[in-house]
């Protein structure tokens, strides 16, 4: 398909600084290049529609980087309300570790640097691994602290590399695409309301885009593809796909164990923690949804269904209404590194300004929210 690669739209968080320091090569803001797919043209609903999303997120973090979205608006299979895809890199977890501290700028990301794994590696609780101690492909779930290749990795969405300067601020390449299929009926415009019948556009875009920002688990990687039909299972060695917010998922077993996360692919509970586990970031202990084969039949880069506990919740609303950001959305993406404008900060970062550099590898990988589920 022709792409055409014009700038839609530069989208700048509202800001002072902005306004006094824009140079060639200093971003001030978080600003999102939309780039046309098909069928986002000037002038469309969809780019009205995807333009407030965007414009949503910069007004709640202002990290000083440019995310680059390919945004369409095309017939797609019946059910699906949309695609997603991120593009992703892989970083030692030391230098990953170094730049959250580096970027550290609320209270809450402090808690979430402190609370850290120490050392060099990370141990992991899961199971359905071809080297499972307890049998290959077992339900059973291990400690896996051997310090190899899923135990050192970080895996991060382009835009969250970012974020944490981990990439180079405005690196031009396309951090995500997302489609929406325009054969369902949707209302564009949150302002009013959502009419009796319609899905809401901006509510569906800002989810995707916050999977783009790395609301997402690895997880699913060991969920989708540890039944023998996807080639499984598979040595935990080659699960080299522990995000960020991964460091947020807990359960009572993997403390038990003495796990630094839990990334199970089971029906277990796992609750979200921003101190390493020890107390739950929110009420209950049942905050994470546990994947589409294995666990409770959602992706595990969601929210628990249905618990109105934010906008990654793997399903909509019903047509007709406005699918709400919480505070606990917001918190997920602060702790990965995200600005959070309305975050508490740090006393001593109130006068820091990151610098932003460094490095990135290639590695695209796609991620699709399927069928009426996000
Ligand atoms: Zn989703």
């Amino acid at each position: 398909m022709p792409r055409t690669s014009w700038r839609l739209l530069r989208i700048l968080a509202v800001s002072v600084s902005a306004l006094i320091f824009i140079q060639s090569n200093v971003i001030a803001g978080l600003i999102f290049n939309l780039t046309d797919s098909g069928g986002v043209g000037a002038g469309t609903d969809a780019l009205t529609g995807f333009t407030s999303a965007a414009s949503f997120w910069s007004s709640q973090f202002d990290d000083s980087i440019e995310v680059n979205l390919a945004v369409g608006f095309s017939s797609l299979a019946p059910t699906t309300l949309g695609a997603a895809g991120s593009t992703q890199s892989t970083y030692s977890f030391s230098s990953w570790k170094t730049a959250m501290s580096n970027d550290a700028s609320s209270a809450n990301d402090t808690t979430m640097v402190n609370n850290l794994p120490s050392g060099t590696s990370f141990s992991t609780y899961l199971n359905r691994t071809n080297n499972n101690p307890n049998g290959a492909g077992s339900a059973t779930a291990y400690l896996d602290n051997d310090g190899d290749a899923n135990n050192t990795t970080l895996r991060l969405n382009n835009a969250n590399a970012k974020a944490v300067g981990l990439l180079t601020a405005d690196l031009a390449a396309e951090d995500a695409n997302i489609t929406f299929n325009s054969d369902f009926s949707w209302d564009f415009d949150q302002s009013d309301g959502i009419g009796a019948g319609l899905i809401d556009f901006v509510g569906v875009a800002i989810h995707e885009i916050g999977h783009a920002m790395g609301f997402t688990s690895g997880v699913d990687i060991l969920d989708i593809f540890s039944p023998p039909a996807m080639g499984g299972p598979y040595n935990d060695d080659q699960f080299t796909f522990v995000t960020a917010l991964d460091f947020t998922r807990f359960s009572a077993d993997s403390e038990s164990a003495g796990a630094d996360i839990d990334w199970t692919a089971d029906t277990r509970a796992k609750y979200f923690s921003i101190d390493g586990g020890a107390t739950a970031a929110t009420a209950g202990t049942d905050h994470w949804s546990t994947g589409l084969n294995f666990g409770d039949g959602r992706q595990a880069s969601h929210w628990k269904d249905n618990l109105a506990l934010g906008i990654m919740d793997p399903t909509a609303v019903a047509a007709g209404s406005v699918n709400v950001v919480t505070a606990l959305d917001l918190l997920a993406l602060d702790v990965v590194g995200w600005n959070n404008v309305t975050a508490v900060p740090e006393p001593s970062s109130l006068t820091l300004l990151t610098v932003i550099a460094v490095i990135g590898l290639g590695n695209i990988r796609r991620r699709r929210c399927r069928n009426i589920g996000l």
